[in-house]
C-alpha cells in the first residue's frame, strides 16, 4: 500500500515549495491508488501558529490537493498534530536510553559554542565531539543532583548508511561526518529529526517525499529508524526551486507565498497547479496542459529531474491565461466575483445576462483575475466619476473634441434601442469619423474616454452593445457637462 504525507512546520504561511511538494506526494498516491495524509509538525510551539496552519490547509485545499488523513479528516494513525503525539516520543526516547543507543548530555550552550568555536579556527566543520557520551551512572547522577539540565543525544555508531533514493539514484554518508546529534533539547522539546521519523514510521507513510534540503537528515533518520527496530521507508528527494538567476528564492522579495502571491494575485488554481507539476517534473510528451486528473494519470518519481527548476513566472502567466479562457464565462463570474468585492465594486445589483456578457468581453484581455477589475469596473456604476482632463485625447484640441463629441451624441440618439449592437455602432461611427475628417483612432478614444474614463478598455463597440444606448447617452452628456470649452 502507497502512503505518502505531507509534514509542514506550520511556521510561516504555504509556500510553492511545500506546495509542489504536497502536490507530488499527492499524484504519487492517487496514482498508486494510495493515501496521502497530512501532518503537522508543531512541536517547535514557539515558532508555530494557528494562522499559519491555517493558511496551509487553505491553501492546499484551495488548491484541490485534499488529503485522506490529517486534520479535519479522521484517520486510523492520528494524532496528526505533533503536539498531540509527546507521549509516543518519549517513549521511544526511552527505549533508546535504556538501550544505550542515546545518552544524556549536560554540556551548556557556552561549552558547545566554545567547541564550535574551536573547530572553526582548525577550518573544521561543528561536530560534537562526544564529551557526554560514556559518563557513568555516577556522573549522571552527581549532574542531576547539581541541578543540571540534559539534553539526549543519538548515539551515532561509526557506519556507512546507503539508500536507493527514488530521485537522485544511490546516496552513501559515512556516519563519521557527523557528531552524536540532539534528540530532545534540554527544555523537552523533540527535534524534528526524531518526531519525523518515528511518524513516519507509525503512520506506515512508505514513501518520503520531500524536497532536497533534508538529503542531510535522512542518514541520521535511517540510523535512528534501525536503533529503534523500525523499517525505514523509501525516500524521493525532490529538487529546489530556484530564481532564474538560479539565486534561492526568498520569502522577502520573490513570489512564495500561496495565498498572498498567487491566490490573491489573480491565479487560479487549476494554472498553479499545472504549472507546479513541471517545476520539476516532465512526462517528456508535447503535451503541457494538464489538469490534475491527468497529471495522476501521468505522474511518475522516474520523470522527475535531479537538478534544480527555475521558477518562471512568464510561464505562469502563460498556464494561467490558458486555463482562464477553458472557463465558462459562468464560472470565471463566480472566480471573479471576490475580486470586484474586494475593490468594492457591487455587482450584486446587475442582472446575469449582463454580468455574463461583461465577462465575455474581458476574458480574452486578462492573464490573471485581479485585472479584471480595472478594466471592467465601469460597468458597474450609473455614472463614471470624471475629471474633465480624462476625456481630452492627444492631438486633439478641445473645440474638436466637444465638437465631435456633440455630434456622437446626435448620432446615438437615432439609434433604437434593439438596434445599439456593435457592427451597426461601428459602421456609424467610421462614418462619422470620415465625415468629421478625424481620424477613427481620435474619435474612438475620445468615446473611450467619456463612456469609460480608462484608456484600456475591451473593444469600443461591444463595450457600447453591453452598455446600452441609455448609459451611453448619459455619459455622453456628462462628459459634454464637463468639457471646460
Ligand atoms: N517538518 C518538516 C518541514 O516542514 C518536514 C520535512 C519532511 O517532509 O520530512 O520541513
Amino acid at each position: 500500500m502507497v502512503r505518502t504525507r505531507l509534514a509542514p512546520s506550520p511556521t510561516g504561511k504555504l509556500h510553492i515549495g511545500t506546495a509542489r511538494t504536497a502536490l507530488y506526494n499527492f499524484l504519487f498516491a492517487r496514482k498508486n491508488k494510495g493515501q496521502f495524509a497530512l501532518r503537522i509538525e508543531d512541536t517547535d510551539q514557539q515558532r508555530s501558529s494557528k494562522k499559519f496552519e491555517l493558511d496551509i490547509t487553505e491553501g492546499l485545499t484551495w488548491l484541490g490537493i485534499a488529503w485522506d488523513e490529517g486534520p479535519f479528516v479522521k484517520g486510523r494513525y492520528g494524532p496528526y498534530y505533533q503536539s498531540e503525539r509527546l507521549a509516543i516520543y518519549q517513549k521511544y526516547l526511552d527505549q533508546l536510553l535504556k538501550e544505550g543507543k542515546a545518552y544524556r548530555c549536560f554540556c551548556t550552550d557556552l561549552e558547545l559554542a566554545k567547541e564550535k568555536e574551536e573547530q572553526g579556527k582548525k577550518g573544521l566543520p561543528p561536530k560534537y565531539a562526544g564529551r557526554c557520551r560514556n559518563l557513568s551512572a555516577a556522573d549522571i547522577d552527581q549532574c542531576k543532583k547539581e541541578g543540571k539540565s540534559s539534553a539526549v543525544r543519538f548515539k551515532v555508531p561509526q557506519t556507512e548508511i546507503v539508500f536507493q533514493d527514488l530521485i537522485r539514484g544511490e546516496i552513501r554518508f559515512q556516519t563519521g561526518q557527523f557528531g552524536d546529534f540532539v534528540l530532545q533539547k534540554s527544555d523537552g522539546t523533540f527535534l524534528f529529526m526524531f518526531a519525523n521519523a518515528i511518524d513516519d514510521f507509525l503512520m506506515k507513510i512508505s514513501h518520503v517525499i520531500r524536497g532536497e534540503d533534508h538529503i542531510s537528515n535522512t542518514p541520521k533518520q535511517i540510523l535512528i529508524l534501525q536503533a529503534l527496530g523500525m523499517q525505514p521507508p523509501a525516500y524521493a528527494h525532490v529538487p529546489l526551486i530556484l530564481n532564474p538567476d538560479k539565486t534561492k528564492m526568498s520569502k522577502r522579495q520573490d513570489p512564495i507565498s500561496i495565498s498572498d502571491d498567487f491566490e490573491a494575485k489573480g491565479y487560479l488554481p487549476e494554472a498553479l497547479v499545472n504549472f507546479l507539476a513541471f517545476l520539476g517534473w516532465n512526462p517528456g510528451g508535447e503535451q503541457e496542459i494538464y489538469s490534475l486528473d491527468e497529471l495522476i494519470a501521468d505522474f511518475s518519481l522516474e520523470k522527475v529531474g535531479k537538478s534544480p527548476a527555475v521558477f518562471n513566472l512568464e510561464k505562469l502567466n502563460w498556464f494561467n491565461g490558458v486555463w482562464l479562457r477553458k472557463l465558462t464565462k459562468e464560472e470565471l463570474l463566480k472566480r471573479l466575483a471576490p475580486f470586484y468585492e474586494k475593490a468594492r465594486v457591487d455587482i450584486a445589483n446587475y442582472d446575469k445576462e449582463y454580468l455574463l456578457n461583461v465577462v465575455g468581453l474581458i476574458r480574452e484581455r486578462i492573464k490573471k483575475l485581479d485585472e479584471a477589475v480595472a478594466l471592467s469596473d465601469f460597468f458597474f456604476t450609473k455614472q463614471i466619476k470624471l475629471q474633465p482632463e480624462q476625456l481630452l485625447v492627444d492631438k486633439l484640441d478641445k473645440k474638436d473634441l466637444k465638437n465631435a463629441l456633440e455630434i456622437s451624441l446626435a448620432e446615438m440618439e437615432k439609434f433604437q434601442v434593439t438596434d445599439f449592437q456593435a457592427e451597426a455602432l461601428e459602421k456609424t461611427f467610421r462614418a462619422l469619423s470620415a465625415k468629421l475628417n478625424l481620424s477613427a483612432g481620435l474619435l474612438f478614444s475620445a468615446l473611450r474616454n467619456a463612456l469609460s474614463g480608462k484608456k484600456v478598455t475591451p473593444p469600443l463597440f461591444e463595450m457600447m452593445q453591453v452598455l446600452g444606448k441609455g448609459v451611453c447617452v448619459n455619459r455622453l452628456q456628462d462628459a459634454l457637462a464637463l468639457l471646460p470649452i
